[in-house]
């Protein structure tokens, strides 16, 4: 079964909790703390898999948990890390925040994209210890791991996308140009998956080509195939749009022609613009004056036009070298742009978590990996930004927890390398 969208939960691995220990040796007593801190938990991370092609297998697991990081143990010995967990995926494969939409990662390329980061180890009371605070009776529990429900969308690599009206003869077009081996029928739709086929031409040059199921008018909105698999195009470098030119079905190409026309419109005027080569088929079946005629009609346009049968194979390899050609002039296949996280989202798949810690001298520090992200990306010498980042602070209920805490007006507050003064 060709699946391209699939929703699952994933959920990163917790930080172990720090240790609450005392250093023990006979005839020893009033050890110190040793405490060790939690490992960290595992991330989930995301790779291409060449021998995927489909999202099928996440039909049936929904659910992907790293594992957590250990627990601190005495003697200062820090709780051994979680291993990552891997999901492998076909080339391809976008991963959006299925709230948001955000895109989070293109996996296209050959690196491993972290999705979900494990939560960092708690701190074992070893940590705590201070000139005033020697005997530290507490210790941190970890960080949860990152939780979030992911949508993926696969939308092929290909350079070259094959588009026309069902039984135009593109599935035998791939066949005969590549050793991809589509199903091949005399009936509408035979094609219900994407089959993506490597033409190989000379000095050991190739592209690959995108059969795409066939389009019918309404597609774009949705109407039976097709607008499902656009997605599929809208990657290539190049469409190449086959027509029937004998009208072998009672069809007009010229109205044909002009209906996917709309529909790759309709789902994306960009597609529309997209380099586009076309090719009349089964010219063995269409009488001279049907294909003088629609050739005209289509240089008219401005389209490169070429004369091919699908299967007697006459002018396949002409329109192959000719696709070749124009891809050495095209940009290459475009990959996505992560968009930039946003603060709920940081906050909500991290839990909100937070920890706050009194120091010896009065100052509070605050823990809290999401917010060390946040305060990356503040501007601190901008008025608008630090007002953001006050709303942060109270929204997550920080502010509400220092005040609880006991801070005053001009207490020092530390959030990792950065030190304010307390203003309510
Ligand atoms: P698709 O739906 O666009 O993938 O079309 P297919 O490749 O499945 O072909 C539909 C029908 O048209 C099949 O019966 C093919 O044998 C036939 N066909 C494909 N190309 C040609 C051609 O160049 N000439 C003739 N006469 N028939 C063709
Ligand atoms: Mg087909």
């Amino acid at each position: 079964m060709f699946v391209d969208v699939a929703k699952i939960k994933i959920k990163a691995g917790n930080g172990g909790n720090g240790a609450v220990s005392f250093h023990r040796e006979k005839y020893v007593n009033a050890g110190g703390p040793d405490g060790g801190d939690g490992g960290k938990g595992g991330d989930v991370v995301f790779v291409v898999d060449d021998n995927l092609s489909t999202l099928v297998d996440f039909r049936y697991k929904r659910k992907y948990v790293a594992a957590n990081g250990e627990d601190g143990g005495s003697n200062n010995c820090t709780g051994r890390g979680a291993k990552d967990l891997i999901i492998k995926v076909p080339r391809g494969t976008l991963v959006k925040n299925a709230q948001t939409g955000r895109l989070i990662a293109d996996l296209s390329g050959d690196e491993p994209k972290i999705i979900a980061h494990g939560g960092r180890g708690g701190k074992g009371n070893a940590r705590f210890a201070s000139s005033t605070r020697q005997i530290p009776r507490f210790a941190k529990p970890g960080f949860p791991g990152e939780e979030l429900e992911i949508q993926m969308e696969l939308k092929l690599l290909a350079d070259v996308g094959l588009v026309g009206f069902p039984n135009v003869g593109k599935s035998t077009l791939i066949s005969v140009v590549s050793a991809a081996k589509p199903k091949i029928a005399n009936y509408h739709f035979t094609t219900l998956s994407p089959v993506l086929g490597v033409v190989k031409i000379a000095q050991g040059n190739s592209f690959v080509m995108a059969d795409i199921p066939g389009l019918i008018e309404g597609a774009s909105e949705g109407v039976g195939l097709g607008h499902e698999f656009l997605r599929h195009v809208e990657r290539c470098r190049l469409i190449v749009h086959l027509v029937d030119v004998s009208g072998s079905e009672g069809r007009d190409p010229k109205e044909d022609f002009a209906l996917i026309q709309k529909e790759l419109f309709n789902f994306s005027p960009d597609l529309a613009e997209r380099p586009q080569i076309v090719a009349a088929n089964k010219c063995d079946m269409a009488a001279p004056e049907q294909i003088e005629d629609f050739k005209a009609f289509i240089q008219q346009q401005g389209y490169a036009f070429f004369e091919i049968s699908a299967a007697t194979t006459a002018g396949t390899q002409e329109l192959v070298e000719a696709i070749s050609r124009r891809l050495q002039e095209l940009p290459p296949i475009l990959e996505y742009e992560p968009d930039p996280i946003l603060v709920e989202e940081l906050s909500e798949q991290n839990g909100r978590r937070f920890d706050i810690l009194r120091e010896d001298d009065g100052s509070y520090t605050v823990d809290a990996p999401w917010l060390e992200q946040v305060l990356r990306s503040v501007n601190m010498d901008d008025y608008e930004s630090l007002q953001y980042f006050q709303r942060v602070l109270r929204s997550s209920g920080i502010i509400d927890k220092l005040e609880e805490m006991g801070v005053q007006e001009g207490d020092t507050v530390r959030i990792f390398d950065f030190e304010f003064d307390f203003v309510n």
